[in-house]
C-alpha cells in the first residue's frame, strides 16, 4: 500500500470514520487511504452537490474521491478524470447544447451507468460501491445518504441551486443563507452512521472540506450532530482555511459572506461544538492560543498537500495524534 517512505506507527485495530466533500477532502482521504487498510477506514461523502444535469444523475463529491482514490483524478483541474477527452461536450455545444457543467466523455460513461442503474431501483450506495470495485477502490466511500438533499444558496432574496451558484455563476452571487432540502426527511445512510455509536470507533477526522457546503450537509442529517458531540471518538477537522484564504473554491468567501471571521481561528468558532482539535496550518501558527481560547486543542502543521507525499504525511501526522489523550 505504501509507497512513500512516510512511515506512521499506527495499531491494525485503528478505525477512522472521514467525513469529505470533494477536491480537499479527497486529498487528504488519498493520504489516510496509503496508510490505514479498508476495514480501518470509511469515508463519508457529501451528496448534497448532486444534481440531475442533461438527464443524468451527477455526484461530483462521490467521483472526485473515487477518481482520486483510484489515481484516475486530474490534478490540475481539480475535478474530472486525467487524460479526458470532451468530444461530447464539443458536439453538444455545436448544437447548442447547455455545456455550462462540462463532463468529460470518460467521466460521462461514469454518469450514464449511475443513472441506469438509480432508474433501475438500486440506491446510490450500492452503485458507488459497483463503480469503486471497476475502479479497483478498495476503502469503502459512502454516500451520506441514498436519499435525495439539494444545497440551496439564498442570494438577492431568492434560491438557486448548488450548482447553479457554483459552476454556471462562479461563486459571484452573494451568499445570504445555505439551506439543504430534503435533509430533516434523509437517513444518513449505516455504514458510517452506526460508527458513530461503536466504541472501537477511535477518531472522525473532519478533513479540510468546505464546512459550509461540504461538511453541514453531513452533520443536518437526523441524529448526526448529536451522535458526534457524544462518540467517545477523537473529533479531529483540518482547516481548509490557510493563511486567511481558502485553497480552492469559496470558503473564505462564505466564513465573510456569512458573518464569520475568515481564518483558521473562524474555522474553529465554527466547528467548536463538536470538534475537539483543530489542525491549522504553520501560517496560522500565531492564532493557536485564541483558537484553544475557544476550547479547542491545536495542531501546527504542513496542511497544504500538493503531491501525494505530502498528503500521506499530514495523513500521518493526524493519525499520530489519535493515540494521543
Ligand atoms: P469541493 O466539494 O470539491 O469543493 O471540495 P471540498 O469541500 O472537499 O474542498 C474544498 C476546500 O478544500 C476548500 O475550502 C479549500 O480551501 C480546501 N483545500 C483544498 N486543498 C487543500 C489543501 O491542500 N490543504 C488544505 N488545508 N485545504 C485544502
Amino acid at each position: 500500500m505504501m509507497d512513500l517512505q512516510v512511515t506512521a506507527n499506527i495499531r491494525e485495530s485503528t478505525r477512522v470514520l472521514a467525513i469529505s466533500g470533494g477536491v480537499g477532502g479527497a486529498k487528504l482521504a488519498l493520504g489516510l487511504s496509503h496508510l490505514l487498510g479498508p476495514e480501518q477506514l470509511t469515508i463519508v461523502a457529501n451528496t448534497a452537490d448532486d444534481f440531475e444535469h442533461l438527464g443524468l444523475h451527477i455526484s461530483p463529491d462521490l467521483d472526485t474521491l473515487m477518481y482520486t482514490l483510484a489515481g484516475l483524478d486530474n490534478p490540475v483541474q481539480g475535478w474530472g478524470l486525467d487524460g479526458e477527452s470532451w468530444t461530447v461536450m464539443d458536439a453538444l455545444e455545436a448544437l447548442g447544447g447547455e455545456t455550462w457543467f462540462r463532463l468529460g466523455d470518460r467521466d460521462l460513461a461514469t454518469h450514464l451507468y449511475r443513472s441506469a442503474q438509480l432508474r433501475a431501483g438500486r440506491r446510490l450506495s450500492e452503485v458507488t460501491r459497483d463503480l469503486c470495485s471497476t475502479m479497483l477502490v478498495e476503502h469503502p466511500i459512502v454516500p451520506m445518504t441514498d436519499d435525495v438533499v439539494a444545497t440551496m444558496i439564498e442570494t438577492g432574496g431568492s434560491l438557486i441551486s448548488f450548482q447553479d451558484y457554483f459552476v454556471k455563476q462562479s461563486c459571484a452571487p452573494s451568499v445570504q443563507s445555505i439551506s439543504f432540502v430534503g435533509a430533516e426527511r434523509a437517513q444518513p445512510h449505516p455504514l458510517w452512521f452506526n460508527q458513530l455509536f461503536d466504541s472501537e470507533l477511535d477518531a472522525i477526522i473532519v478533513c479540510p472540506s468546505n464546512p459550509f457546503v461540504s461538511v453541514d450537509p453531513i452533520l443536518s442529517l437526523p441524529g448526526v450532530r448529536d451522535a458526534i458531540r457524544e462518540t467517545s471518538a477523537r473529533v479531529i477537522a483540518v482547516s481548509p482555511i490557510i493563511g486567511g484564504q481558502a485553497v480552492k473554491g469559496p470558503a473564505a468567501l462564505m466564513l465573510k459572506q456569512l458573518g464569520h471571521d475568515v481564518s483558521a481561528w473562524g474555522v474553529g468558532e465554527y466547528y467548536r461544538e463538536w470538534v475537539d482539535t483543530l489542525v491549522i496550518d504553520q501560517l496560522d501558527a500565531t492564532l493557536s492560543a485564541r483558537i484553544e481560547d475557544l476550547g479547542l486543542k491545536v495542531e501546527v502543521l504542513p496542511t497544504m498537500m500538493n503531491t501525494l507525499e505530502e498528503r500521506v504525511c499530514l495523513a500521518a501526522a493526524v493519525l499520530e495524534m489519535v493515540k494521543r489523550p
